[in-house]
C-alpha cells in the first residue's frame, strides 16, 4: 500500500529546545536532525563527513561537530564542548557483514566502540551535566532489532545492538530519579545508505521482506518520528523501553 508522507510540521514540541544528535550527516539521523529543526528545535548535528554536515548546516541552520566516535576521547572533547544540550539523540552506528567463523576482533572492537562505547560516553557527558543542573531530559539511543535476533553474518553488530540495549535499561534506572529518561528506537530495515548495504541483495532481502507486515522496508522518516516520540514530553511515562518500529516483522 502507498505510504503517505509521515514528515509534517504542525507541532512545535520542541522550540526553545538544543537536541544533539550523532550521526546527523546522513540516513535516519539526518531525518530525525531535519524533523527537529521542523519542529523548532535548534539542532547540534554531529557527524564525520564534512560535506554532508555541510548541507545539513545550509539546509536547517544547525551548529554541526565533526568527530570520529571511534576516537572516545576526542568524542568526550566533543561533547563537553558543548554543553549544555537539552535533549540527547545517539543515532551514529556501523556495521560490517562477516560471517561469524572468519569474524576479525577488529572488526568486533570497531564496531563496538562505535555502536555501543560512543554512545555510552556522549550520554555520560550530557547526563553529567543535566544532573549537576539539576534538569530533567531525554536520550533515545537508536539501536535496532538486530539486539534481539541473530542477523547473518551480524555478529559484532548484534552484539554491540545487545549491550546498547542493556545499557539504556540501566541508565533508565539510575537516570529516572533525576527526571532523565532513557530509550532505545529498534528499527528494522531501513531504506538508508546503510539499510541498502545490508540488503541489497535480493536473495538476502526477500525472505526478511515476506516477514514484513507492512510489506515494505521502513522509511527513515518513520524511524525519525518515533525518535522524535520518545524524545518529546508526549512519552512523559515511557523509559527503559526499547521501543520496536519494525513493520509487524518481530510478530510474524
Ligand atoms: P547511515 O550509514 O545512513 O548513516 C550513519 C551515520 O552514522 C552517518 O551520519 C555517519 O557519519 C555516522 N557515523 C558512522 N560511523 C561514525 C563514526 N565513526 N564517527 C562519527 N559518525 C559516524 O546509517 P543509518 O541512518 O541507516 O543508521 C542510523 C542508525 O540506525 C545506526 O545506529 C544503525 O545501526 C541504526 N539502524 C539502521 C537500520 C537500517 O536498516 N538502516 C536498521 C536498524 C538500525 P558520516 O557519514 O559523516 O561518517
Amino acid at each position: 500500500m502507498e505510504r503517505k508522507e509521515a514528515m509534517s510540521d504542525d507541532s512545535q514540541d520542541f522550540a526553545g529546545k538544543t537536541v544533539l544528535v550523532t550521526g546527523a550527516s546522513k540516513g535516519i539521523g539526518r531525518t530525525t536532525a531535519e524533523l527537529l529543526a521542523r519542529r523548532g528545535a535548534s539542532v547540534l548535528a554531529l557527524g564525520r563527513s564534512a560535506a554532508d554536515l555541510a548541507s545539513l548546516k545550509a539546509a536547517i541552520g544547525c551548529k554541526t561537530i565533526a568527530v570520529d566516535l571511534a576516537d572516545l576521547e576526542a568524542t568526550r572533547a566533543a561533547v563537553r564542548a558543548n554543553l549544555p544540550f537539552d535533549l540527547l539523540v545517539n543515532c551514529a552506528g556501523t556495521t560490517a557483514l562477516e560471517p561469524f567463523l572468519d569474524l576479525k576482533l577488529e572488526t568486533f572492537d570497531r564496531i563496538m566502540t562505535v555502536n555501543a562505547k560512543a554512545p555510552i560516553v556522549v550520554a555520560q557527558e550530557y547526563a553529567r551535566a543535566r544532573v549537576a543542573a539539576k534538569q530533567p531530559g531525554a536520550i533515545v539511543n537508536v539501536s535496532s532489532d538486530a539486539s534481539f535476533v541473530g542477523v547473518i553474518d551480524h555478529a559484532a553488530y548484534c552484539a554491540s545492538k545487545g549491550a546498547l540495549d542493556a545499557a539504556s535499561r540501566v541508565m533508565a534506572n539510575e537516570l529516572g530519579p533525576h527526571g532523565i529518561r532513557v530509550n532505545t528506537v529498534n528499527p528494522n530495515v531501513t531504506l538508508t545508505d546503510m539499510g541498502r548495504l545490508a540488503w541489497s541483495d535480493p536473495q538476502r532481502s526477500e525472505p526478511r521482506l515476506k516477514r514484513m507486515a507492512i510489506g515494505r522496508f521502513l522509511e527513515p522518516s518513520e524511524v525519525a518520528e518515533t525518535i522524535l516520540f520518545l524524545l518529546s514530553d508526549r512519552a512523559s511515562a515511557v523509559t527503559g523501553a526499547s521501543f520496536r518500529v519494525d513493520g509487524g516483522f518481530g510478530i510474524t
